[in-house]
Order: structure tokens, then sequence, then C-alpha cells
């Protein structure tokens, strides 16, 4: 099924994430990550592609397990700054031959070390979405930033920028992780001010180690409000403690957003299915899995 029929159909729907393995020999133990996953029944499952700008090798197989053996949809993840025309069309093929019909299509970080000459011929995933149409009949998704892409001049020429993006296809958008809701409130009705009326889904991150603190708070712009960091202060030494508060606080901001009519959820799950589990447990009146 297309997630954008998906989101027309249900109400509420809360999807999760998975990254996968980038050694082959560690396939096995990701299935067994997707099985526990899929149990959870989210609306959709989506998986990863080359994290710091690289191509992915097992996404394909992620998703493959994701749909045709767990039975959820899946959401393939597909970035395009690392790879040539080739590359994708081989790719596509791919999830064609596999029936995967939704693609979040991204550009991918330009690496910072890079150790290969960039193909370049792709330069924002307004690009990608034009191929992917011309490839064939896949639902599009593109992602969105609440606080402003790091490398734009202002959040109004990103929001412009969006808007090309949905123009030439991008069906949905989900959208960088944020830990204040009202950051996500003030860029919906900014978007929606400029034309933009295509699906929203949150995307939310459980914070529940102190590692993941860290990388966050490199990530330029990321505004981390006074209530999450007395926690993380509170908490920083006990990790079983931070777990247990950094899955409270994603359950609070996600009834917070569907109370406010913010309906389509995306947790950040980063291959934890007891994250999950947990958070979608606290809900379990709110959403209904079925
Ligand atoms: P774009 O939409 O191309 O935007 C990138 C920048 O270019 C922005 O500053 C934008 O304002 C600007 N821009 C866009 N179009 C134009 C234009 N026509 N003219 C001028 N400027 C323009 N990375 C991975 O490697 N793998 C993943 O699986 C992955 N999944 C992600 C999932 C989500 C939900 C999110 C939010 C991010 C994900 N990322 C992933 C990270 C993403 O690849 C990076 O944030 C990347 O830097 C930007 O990708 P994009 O698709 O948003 O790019």
């Amino acid at each position: 099924m297309k997630i954008s029929e998906l989101l027309r159909e249900k109400e509420v729907t809360i999807s999760c994430e998975l990254f996968p393995p980038k050694k082959g020999s560690e396939l096995q133990k990701a299935h067994d990550v997707v099985r526990e996953m899929a149990q959870l029944k989210p609306a959709y499952i989506s998986v990863t592609y080359g994290a710091s700008g690289g191509i992915s090798e097992h996404t394909v197989d992620l998703a493959n397990e994701v749909q045709n053996v767990n039975d959820v949809i899946a959401l393939a993840h597909l970035t395009c700054a690392s790879s040539g025309r080739d590359k994708i069309q081989e790719v596509l093929g791919e999830l064609q031959e596999k029936k995967i019909e939704n693609i979040l299509a991204l550009r991918g970080d330009i690496p910072a070390d890079l150790d290969f000459p960039l193909p370049n011929q792709y330069h924002h995933a307004s690009e990608l979405i034009q191929e992917i149409k011309a490839f064939g009949d896949f639902c599009i998704g593109g992602a969105c930033y609440p606080e402003g892409h790091p490398e734009a001049e202002s959040i109004e020429a990103d929001i412009d920028n969006l808007k090309r993006k949905v123009a030439v296809g991008c069906e949905f958008l989900t959208t960088q992780m944020f830990f204040d809701n009202n950051i996500l409130y003030n860029f919906l009705y900014r978007i929606l001010k400029k034309g933009i009326e295509i699906p929203v889904i949150a995307g939310i991150m459980p914070v529940t180690n102190i590692n993941q603190i860290n990388r966050i708070t490199s990530l330029s712009g990321t505004i981390l409000p006074q209530r999450f960091r007395a926690i993380v202060e509170r908490f920083a030494e006990n990790p079983a403690a931070l777990k247990q508060a950094g899955i409270a606080y994603a359950t609070e901001q996600i009834i917070d957003l569907i109370a406010n009519g913010v309906n389509n959820i995306h947790i950040y799950t980063m291959n934890k299915p007891d994250v999950a589990g947990a958070i979608l447990a606290n809900l379990s009146e709110i959403y209904k899995a079925e």
C-alpha cells in the first residue's frame, strides 16, 4: 500500500525506523530486529540509507524483510549525493522488483572527510524525486526541517526550496527530530502559509542514552529545551533512569502532538524494538495498531 493512501485512510499513524547493518555478516541480526519491530504493528517501518553520505547495500534487503516477510509496509530511504544515475536506477529496479512502492527521497549529507569523488549528478533531493517519478509508480516522500536545514540561508529560504520539492512530486514529508512541539506548530503554520498542504509526519527521537545526546548537540541548530536538558543533567550517570525518562519525554511529546491534531508520528527508533514497544505501550488507548 502507498503511504499517501495510508495517511488518507487512518486517522492516527505511528511508524518506526531501522538502519541497515554495514556488514553483510550482521544481516541475520538485523532481520531479528525487523521481526521484533514488526510485531509491534507500526503503520509502516522506514529503512535508512547510507548515513554520513555513503551508499547502502542492505536497505533494499531490509525493506524486503519488513514488507514481504513480516507484512508491514516498508518505506525505503534513498539518497543521491554520493550516487551516479546508474546506481540510482539499479536501486529503483530492485525496489520495483520487490514491490516496495514507498521511497523517502533524500539528497544525503555531503561527507566532510570525502575519500572518493562525488558523482555530482544530483544536487538536491528534488532532482532525485524527478528521477524516481520518471522511473515508475512510486509514492515519494521527502525530509523537512522545522528548525531549518543547517545549510539553508534562512527558514524562509528553506521553505521555498521545500516548495520546489513538493512541486515535482513529493507526496508527504517527514520532519527532522525536534524536542519542543511549539517549533513544529510554528513550522506547520509557516509552510501552510506558503501553500504546502501535503501531510507532514512528525519525527520524534526518544533519547535513551548519553551518546545520542552528544550526537544531537553536535547537529547544528537542534534546540534542546530546558526541560529536556534538566533530564539529561539529572540522569546522565544512570543509564536505566535516562532511558525511562527519554521514553516518557517522547511519549509526552507524541500525546501533545496528537491532542493538537498532528496525527502522523514517526519514531526514530534506531533499531531498538524495546524503546518502540515501551512508547507504544504508553499510547495503547491513543493509538490502536489495527
Ligand atoms: P534537500 O531537500 O536537497 O535540501 C538540502 C539543502 O539544499 C537545504 O538547505 C535546502 O534548502 C537546499 N535546497 C533544496 N533544493 C534546492 C534548490 N532547488 N535550490 C537551492 N537550494 C536547494 N541521510 C542519509 O544519509 N540517509 C538517510 O536514510 C537519511 N534519512 C533521513 C530522514 C529524515 C526524515 C531526515 C529529516 C533526514 C534524513 N537524512 C538521511 C539526512 C539528509 O540526507 C540530510 O539532512 C541532507 O543534508 C539533506 O537532505 P534533503 O533530502 O533534505 O536535501
